[in-house]
Protein backbone atom coordinates (compact mmCIF):
# COMPACT_ATOMS: atom_id res chain seq x y z
CA UNK A 1 0.00 0.00 0.00
CA UNK A 2 1.42 3.41 -0.65
CA UNK A 3 2.20 5.70 1.89
CA UNK A 4 2.90 9.14 3.06
CA UNK A 5 5.78 10.71 5.53
CA UNK A 6 3.96 12.20 8.53
CA UNK A 7 6.07 14.19 11.04
CA UNK A 8 5.12 12.62 14.52
CA UNK A 9 6.09 12.51 18.12
CA UNK A 10 6.18 9.40 20.37
CA UNK A 11 8.97 6.87 21.40
CA UNK A 12 10.52 3.37 20.91
CA UNK A 13 9.86 2.13 25.25
CA UNK A 14 8.62 3.05 27.86
CA UNK A 15 11.87 3.80 29.61
CA UNK A 16 12.49 6.69 26.78
CA UNK A 17 11.01 10.34 26.80
CA UNK A 18 8.92 10.76 23.87
CA UNK A 19 10.33 12.76 20.57
CA UNK A 20 10.38 13.14 17.27
CA UNK A 21 9.86 10.85 14.35
CA UNK A 22 8.78 9.72 11.30
CA UNK A 23 5.79 7.13 10.72
CA UNK A 24 3.92 6.20 7.44
CA UNK A 25 0.74 6.63 6.81
CA UNK A 26 -1.61 5.15 4.05
CA UNK A 27 -2.02 7.25 1.14
CA UNK A 28 -6.08 8.44 0.97
CA UNK A 29 -7.99 5.35 0.17
CA UNK A 30 -11.80 5.44 -2.06
CA UNK A 31 -13.52 6.05 1.88
CA UNK A 32 -10.63 7.98 4.00
CA UNK A 33 -10.37 11.58 4.54
CA UNK A 34 -7.32 12.64 5.16
CA UNK A 35 -6.51 16.05 8.25
CA UNK A 36 -4.58 18.00 8.86
CA UNK A 37 -4.01 17.90 12.70
CA UNK A 38 -4.14 20.69 14.52
CA UNK A 39 -4.84 20.14 18.27
CA UNK A 40 -4.67 16.65 20.09
CA UNK A 41 -5.54 16.54 23.85
CA UNK A 42 -3.23 14.31 26.36
CA UNK A 43 -5.39 11.80 28.09
CA UNK A 44 -4.59 9.22 31.31
CA UNK A 45 -4.66 6.78 28.64
CA UNK A 46 -2.10 8.27 26.31
CA UNK A 47 0.25 7.88 29.93
CA UNK A 48 -0.74 4.00 30.85
CA UNK A 49 0.00 3.28 27.02
CA UNK A 50 3.58 4.56 27.45
CA UNK A 51 4.14 3.68 30.75
CA UNK A 52 3.24 0.14 29.29
CA UNK A 53 0.69 -0.16 32.07
CA UNK A 54 -1.28 -2.98 30.54
CA UNK A 55 1.64 -4.71 29.22
CA UNK A 56 -0.20 -4.45 25.55
CA UNK A 57 1.91 -1.68 24.18
CA UNK A 58 3.00 -1.57 20.41
CA UNK A 59 6.08 0.35 20.38
CA UNK A 60 6.83 2.54 18.81
CA UNK A 61 4.06 4.44 19.93
CA UNK A 62 2.69 7.59 18.86
CA UNK A 63 -0.14 8.45 21.37
CA UNK A 64 -2.74 11.17 20.90
CA UNK A 65 -6.86 10.10 20.48
CA UNK A 66 -7.98 13.48 21.00
CA UNK A 67 -7.63 14.57 17.22
CA UNK A 68 -9.16 17.47 16.12
CA UNK A 69 -8.22 18.66 12.52
CA UNK A 70 -9.29 20.02 9.11
CA UNK A 71 -9.44 18.11 5.94
CA UNK A 72 -7.40 18.29 3.58
CA UNK A 73 -7.84 15.33 1.39
CA UNK A 74 -10.83 13.02 0.37
CA UNK A 75 -10.95 9.76 -1.29
CA UNK A 76 -13.26 9.36 -4.38
CA UNK A 77 -16.20 7.63 -2.43
CA UNK A 78 -16.14 9.93 0.10
CA UNK A 79 -19.45 11.32 1.04
CA UNK A 80 -20.15 13.41 4.17
CA UNK A 81 -17.03 15.72 4.00
CA UNK A 82 -15.12 17.94 1.80
CA UNK A 83 -11.60 19.33 1.76
CA UNK A 84 -11.77 22.06 4.79
CA UNK A 85 -14.48 20.84 7.25
CA UNK A 86 -13.68 20.82 10.58
CA UNK A 87 -13.17 17.25 11.64
CA UNK A 88 -12.51 14.93 14.77
CA UNK A 89 -11.36 11.47 15.34
CA UNK A 90 -11.51 9.71 18.86
CA UNK A 91 -10.62 6.37 20.02
CA UNK A 92 -12.26 4.70 17.23
CA UNK A 93 -10.94 4.20 13.71
CA UNK A 94 -11.86 0.89 12.11
CA UNK A 95 -14.70 -2.29 13.03
CA UNK A 96 -15.91 -4.90 11.65
CA UNK A 97 -19.01 -3.07 10.49
CA UNK A 98 -21.41 -6.03 10.73
CA UNK A 99 -21.33 -7.65 14.40
CA UNK A 100 -24.40 -7.22 15.99
CA UNK A 101 -22.53 -4.30 18.52
CA UNK A 102 -21.62 -2.72 14.94
CA UNK A 103 -24.88 -2.55 13.83
CA UNK A 104 -26.24 -1.41 16.90
CA UNK A 105 -23.73 1.44 16.76
CA UNK A 106 -21.30 0.11 19.95
CA UNK A 107 -18.99 0.25 17.50
CA UNK A 108 -16.18 0.10 20.75
CA UNK A 109 -17.54 -3.60 20.93
CA UNK A 110 -16.74 -5.34 18.09
CA UNK A 111 -17.06 -8.73 18.40
CA UNK A 112 -13.56 -9.13 15.83
CA UNK A 113 -12.29 -6.23 17.81
CA UNK A 114 -12.19 -2.58 17.43
CA UNK A 115 -8.86 -0.63 15.52
CA UNK A 116 -7.77 2.42 17.96
CA UNK A 117 -6.64 5.51 16.28
CA UNK A 118 -3.08 4.32 18.17
CA UNK A 119 -1.56 1.45 19.50
CA UNK A 120 -3.98 -0.84 17.77
CA UNK A 121 -3.54 -3.65 15.03
CA UNK A 122 -4.28 -1.86 11.61
CA UNK A 123 -5.89 -4.39 9.57
CA UNK A 124 -6.14 -1.71 6.62
CA UNK A 125 -2.18 -0.87 6.37
CA UNK A 126 -0.42 -3.88 8.08
CA UNK A 127 1.44 -2.67 11.30
CA UNK A 128 -0.25 -0.91 14.32
CA UNK A 129 -1.94 2.57 14.45
CA UNK A 130 -0.41 5.74 15.39
CA UNK A 131 -1.65 8.60 17.12
CA UNK A 132 -2.56 12.10 16.21
CA UNK A 133 1.28 13.08 18.39
CA UNK A 134 1.54 14.22 14.40
CA UNK A 135 0.77 16.36 11.75
CA UNK A 136 -1.60 14.34 9.52
CA UNK A 137 -4.41 11.69 10.04
CA UNK A 138 -5.88 9.17 7.80
CA UNK A 139 -9.02 7.17 8.58
CA UNK A 140 -12.11 6.17 6.73
CA UNK A 141 -14.99 8.72 6.50
CA UNK A 142 -17.35 6.38 8.73
CA UNK A 143 -15.25 6.99 12.10
CA UNK A 144 -14.70 10.69 11.41
CA UNK A 145 -16.54 13.10 13.28
CA UNK A 146 -18.06 16.55 12.70
CA UNK A 147 -16.70 19.34 14.53
CA UNK A 148 -19.04 21.90 15.42
CA UNK A 149 -17.78 25.55 15.05
CA UNK A 150 -16.58 25.69 18.77
CA UNK A 151 -15.63 29.29 19.86
CA UNK A 152 -12.54 27.65 21.73
CA UNK A 153 -11.41 24.95 19.04
CA UNK A 154 -8.41 24.14 21.11
CA UNK A 155 -10.54 23.14 24.70
CA UNK A 156 -13.05 20.93 21.70
CA UNK A 157 -10.36 18.51 21.44
CA UNK A 158 -10.40 16.34 24.34
CA UNK A 159 -14.32 15.89 24.04
CA UNK A 160 -13.25 12.92 21.58
CA UNK A 161 -12.23 10.84 24.18
CA UNK A 162 -12.52 12.16 27.94
CA UNK A 163 -15.95 13.85 26.65
CA UNK A 164 -18.16 10.67 25.18
CA UNK A 165 -16.29 8.65 27.94
CA UNK A 166 -18.14 10.49 31.04
CA UNK A 167 -21.44 11.44 28.31
CA UNK A 168 -22.13 7.51 27.21
CA UNK A 169 -22.60 5.98 30.83
CA UNK A 170 -24.64 9.65 31.85
CA UNK A 171 -27.06 9.02 28.73
CA UNK A 172 -27.15 5.97 29.88
CA UNK A 173 -27.90 5.74 33.69
CA UNK A 174 -30.22 8.40 32.27
CA UNK A 175 -28.74 11.61 34.67
CA UNK A 176 -31.09 14.35 34.77
CA UNK A 177 -33.67 15.73 36.83
CA UNK A 178 -34.21 14.47 40.22
CA UNK A 179 -31.03 12.64 39.68
CA UNK A 180 -28.15 12.84 42.37
CA UNK A 181 -25.30 11.90 40.79
CA UNK A 182 -21.82 11.57 42.10
CA UNK A 183 -18.05 11.90 40.21
CA UNK A 184 -15.04 10.19 41.32
CA UNK A 185 -12.18 11.64 40.76
CA UNK A 186 -11.53 15.97 39.04
CA UNK A 187 -9.21 14.84 36.51
CA UNK A 188 -10.00 15.19 32.62
CA UNK A 189 -12.95 12.89 32.53
CA UNK A 190 -13.84 13.78 35.84
CA UNK A 191 -14.17 17.70 35.39
CA UNK A 192 -16.24 17.19 32.12
CA UNK A 193 -18.69 14.77 33.57
CA UNK A 194 -19.50 17.84 35.84
CA UNK A 195 -20.21 19.95 33.26
CA UNK A 196 -22.25 17.19 31.32
CA UNK A 197 -24.21 16.13 34.30
CA UNK A 198 -25.22 19.30 35.02
CA UNK A 199 -26.35 20.48 31.58
CA UNK A 200 -28.35 17.20 31.77
CA UNK A 201 -30.26 18.91 34.86
CA UNK A 202 -28.54 16.01 37.48
CA UNK A 203 -27.41 17.43 41.33
CA UNK A 204 -24.11 16.82 41.41
CA UNK A 205 -21.42 15.79 44.04
CA UNK A 206 -17.87 15.56 43.36
CA UNK A 207 -15.64 13.84 45.47
CA UNK A 208 -11.86 14.61 45.35
CA UNK A 209 -8.35 13.54 47.51
CA UNK A 210 -7.22 17.49 46.29
CA UNK A 211 -8.00 20.05 48.56
CA UNK A 212 -7.34 22.69 45.92
CA UNK A 213 -9.99 21.23 43.68
CA UNK A 214 -12.70 21.76 45.96
CA UNK A 215 -13.51 25.61 45.29
CA UNK A 216 -12.79 24.75 41.43
CA UNK A 217 -15.28 21.96 41.45
CA UNK A 218 -18.15 24.19 42.53
CA UNK A 219 -16.87 26.76 39.93
CA UNK A 220 -17.11 23.93 37.79
CA UNK A 221 -20.70 23.57 38.04
CA UNK A 222 -20.88 21.12 40.74
CA UNK A 223 -23.54 21.14 43.57
CA UNK A 224 -21.45 19.62 46.40
CA UNK A 225 -17.60 18.84 46.58
CA UNK A 226 -15.96 16.63 49.27
CA UNK A 227 -12.70 16.10 50.28
CA UNK A 228 -12.89 12.02 50.02
CA UNK A 229 -10.55 11.44 52.94
CA UNK A 230 -12.81 13.40 55.42
CA UNK A 231 -15.18 10.74 57.04
CA UNK A 232 -17.69 13.20 58.64
CA UNK A 233 -18.32 14.72 55.93
CA UNK A 234 -18.42 11.58 53.39
CA UNK A 235 -20.98 9.92 56.20
CA UNK A 236 -23.11 12.84 55.00
CA UNK A 237 -23.38 11.29 51.88
CA UNK A 238 -24.26 7.49 52.85
CA UNK A 239 -26.95 5.83 50.98
CA UNK A 240 -27.75 9.67 49.16
CA UNK A 241 -26.63 8.91 45.43
CA UNK A 242 -28.33 7.54 42.67
CA UNK A 243 -24.72 6.69 40.41
CA UNK A 244 -20.73 7.57 40.75
CA UNK A 245 -19.27 8.04 38.17
CA UNK A 246 -15.42 6.66 39.01
CA UNK A 247 -13.14 8.34 36.37
CA UNK A 248 -9.91 7.43 38.94
CA UNK A 249 -6.84 6.40 37.24
CA UNK A 250 -4.65 4.81 40.15
CA UNK A 251 -5.60 1.61 42.73
CA UNK A 252 -8.53 3.00 45.23
CA UNK A 253 -11.26 1.81 47.38
CA UNK A 254 -14.30 1.47 45.83
CA UNK A 255 -16.64 -0.02 48.22
CA UNK A 256 -16.55 3.24 49.78
CA UNK A 257 -18.66 5.06 47.23
CA UNK A 258 -20.68 1.73 46.62
CA UNK A 259 -22.06 3.00 50.58
CA UNK A 260 -23.16 6.37 49.01
CA UNK A 261 -25.35 4.47 46.95
CA UNK A 262 -28.67 4.29 47.42
CA UNK A 263 -30.90 1.03 46.92
CA UNK A 264 -30.34 -0.03 43.33
CA UNK A 265 -27.79 2.43 42.71
CA UNK A 266 -24.69 1.60 40.68
CA UNK A 267 -20.76 2.95 40.64
CA UNK A 268 -20.18 2.94 36.95
CA UNK A 269 -15.91 2.39 36.45
CA UNK A 270 -14.69 4.39 33.56
CA UNK A 271 -11.28 4.99 35.31
CA UNK A 272 -8.55 2.27 34.38
CA UNK A 273 -6.69 1.47 37.48
CA UNK A 274 -3.52 -1.19 36.04
CA UNK A 275 -4.46 -3.37 39.41
CA UNK A 276 -7.65 -5.39 40.21
CA UNK A 277 -10.13 -3.59 42.40
CA UNK A 278 -11.53 -5.63 45.29
CA UNK A 279 -15.44 -5.29 46.67
CA UNK A 280 -17.00 -6.67 49.74
CA UNK A 281 -19.78 -8.64 49.24
CA UNK A 282 -22.13 -6.92 51.63
CA UNK A 283 -21.28 -3.36 49.86
CA UNK A 284 -23.28 -4.69 46.92
CA UNK A 285 -26.05 -6.77 48.40
CA UNK A 286 -27.47 -4.68 51.00
CA UNK A 287 -29.23 -2.20 48.47
CA UNK A 288 -29.25 -4.76 45.74
CA UNK A 289 -26.28 -2.23 44.00
CA UNK A 290 -24.27 -2.49 40.92
CA UNK A 291 -21.23 -2.09 40.03
CA UNK A 292 -20.37 -1.84 36.73
CA UNK A 293 -17.86 -0.04 33.82
CA UNK A 294 -18.27 1.65 30.52
CA UNK A 295 -15.76 1.97 27.55
CA UNK A 296 -15.56 5.83 25.96
CA UNK A 297 -18.84 5.45 22.98
CA UNK A 298 -19.99 4.68 19.41
CA UNK A 299 -19.22 7.37 16.71
CA UNK A 300 -22.54 7.95 16.66
CA UNK A 301 -23.35 8.90 20.13
CA UNK A 302 -20.12 10.71 19.99
CA UNK A 303 -21.49 13.01 17.35
CA UNK A 304 -24.75 13.43 19.61
CA UNK A 305 -22.25 14.10 22.28
CA UNK A 306 -20.00 16.72 20.27
CA UNK A 307 -23.50 18.45 19.58
CA UNK A 308 -24.75 18.54 23.04
CA UNK A 309 -21.76 19.97 24.27
CA UNK A 310 -21.44 22.67 21.31
CA UNK A 311 -25.45 23.27 22.22
CA UNK A 312 -24.38 23.65 26.15
CA UNK A 313 -21.00 25.93 25.37
CA UNK A 314 -19.01 22.64 27.02
CA UNK A 315 -15.39 22.55 25.93
CA UNK A 316 -12.75 21.61 28.69
CA UNK A 317 -10.75 23.23 30.82
CA UNK A 318 -7.49 23.09 28.44
CA UNK A 319 -3.60 24.32 29.32
CA UNK A 320 -2.60 24.67 25.36
CA UNK A 321 1.37 23.48 25.34
CA UNK A 322 3.87 22.83 22.56
CA UNK A 323 4.60 19.48 21.19
CA UNK A 324 8.41 20.33 22.52
CA UNK A 325 6.68 20.57 26.38
CA UNK A 326 4.88 16.66 25.92
CA UNK A 327 7.00 14.84 28.49
CA UNK A 328 7.33 17.74 31.18
CA UNK A 329 3.19 17.79 30.39
CA UNK A 330 3.52 13.54 30.87
CA UNK A 331 5.05 14.10 34.42
CA UNK A 332 2.57 16.66 35.13
CA UNK A 333 -0.30 14.21 34.09
CA UNK A 334 1.01 11.80 36.32
CA UNK A 335 1.36 13.52 39.94
CA UNK A 336 -2.37 15.16 39.17
CA UNK A 337 -0.66 18.99 38.11
CA UNK A 338 -3.31 19.75 35.55
CA UNK A 339 -6.51 21.74 35.57
CA UNK A 340 -7.79 20.03 33.47
CA UNK A 341 -6.21 18.19 30.26
CA UNK A 342 -3.25 19.63 28.60
CA UNK A 343 -4.06 20.32 24.63
CA UNK A 344 -0.91 20.59 22.15
CA UNK A 345 -1.18 22.88 19.52
CA UNK A 346 -0.05 20.67 16.91
CA UNK A 347 1.77 23.49 14.59
CA UNK A 348 4.22 23.42 17.42
CA UNK A 349 5.59 20.01 15.08
CA UNK A 350 5.41 21.81 12.11
CA UNK A 351 8.82 23.72 11.77
P1 LIG B 1 -6.56 12.41 35.00
O1 LIG B 1 -6.76 13.71 34.32
O2 LIG B 1 -5.20 12.04 35.46
O3 LIG B 1 -7.60 12.32 36.22
C1 LIG B 1 -7.64 11.25 37.13
C2 LIG B 1 -8.05 11.77 38.50
O4 LIG B 1 -8.16 10.67 39.38
C3 LIG B 1 -7.03 12.68 39.15
O5 LIG B 1 -7.14 14.01 38.74
C4 LIG B 1 -7.37 12.53 40.62
O6 LIG B 1 -8.50 13.34 40.95
C5 LIG B 1 -7.85 11.08 40.71
N1 LIG B 1 -6.78 10.21 41.23
C6 LIG B 1 -5.59 9.94 40.66
N2 LIG B 1 -4.90 9.06 41.41
C7 LIG B 1 -5.68 8.76 42.46
C8 LIG B 1 -5.54 7.89 43.59
N3 LIG B 1 -4.42 7.17 43.77
N4 LIG B 1 -6.58 7.81 44.47
C9 LIG B 1 -7.69 8.54 44.28
N5 LIG B 1 -7.87 9.39 43.25
C10 LIG B 1 -6.88 9.50 42.36
O7 LIG B 1 -7.00 11.21 34.04
P2 LIG B 1 -8.15 11.18 32.91
O8 LIG B 1 -7.54 11.48 31.59
O9 LIG B 1 -9.35 11.90 33.39
O10 LIG B 1 -8.45 9.60 32.90
C11 LIG B 1 -8.94 8.97 34.07
C12 LIG B 1 -8.88 7.46 33.90
O11 LIG B 1 -9.86 7.07 32.92
C13 LIG B 1 -7.55 6.90 33.40
O12 LIG B 1 -7.31 5.67 34.04
C14 LIG B 1 -7.81 6.70 31.92
O13 LIG B 1 -6.98 5.75 31.34
C15 LIG B 1 -9.24 6.25 31.94
N6 LIG B 1 -9.98 6.40 30.69
C16 LIG B 1 -10.91 5.44 30.42
C17 LIG B 1 -11.70 5.55 29.30
C18 LIG B 1 -12.77 4.55 29.04
O14 LIG B 1 -13.33 4.53 27.96
N7 LIG B 1 -13.13 3.71 30.00
C19 LIG B 1 -11.52 6.63 28.42
C20 LIG B 1 -10.59 7.60 28.75
C21 LIG B 1 -9.81 7.48 29.89
P3 LIG B 1 -8.60 14.18 42.34
O15 LIG B 1 -7.36 15.02 42.38
O16 LIG B 1 -9.85 14.94 42.18
O17 LIG B 1 -8.67 13.17 43.44
ZN1 LIG C 1 -8.65 8.77 26.30
ZN1 LIG D 1 -18.13 -5.35 14.70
Amino acid sequence: METIKVKAFGTNSSNDELAEMVINRRKVQAHDVEMEILYCGICHSDLHQIKNDFGATLFPIVPGHEILGRVTAIGEHVSKFSIGDLVGVGCIVDSCRHCESCEEGVEQFCEEGVTFSFNSVDKVSGGHTFGGFSNTYVCDEKYVLRMPEFDNLASAAPLLCAGITVYSPLMHWQAGPGKKVGVLGIGGLGHLAIKIAKAMGAEVTVFTTSPSKIEDAIRLGADHAVLSNDNEVMSNYTRQLHFIIDTVSAKHDVNTYLNLLRHDGTVVLVGLPPEALEIGAFNVVSGRKSFAGSNIGGIKETQEMLDFCYKHNIVADSEIINIQDVNTAFERLEKGDVKYRFVIDMASLKN
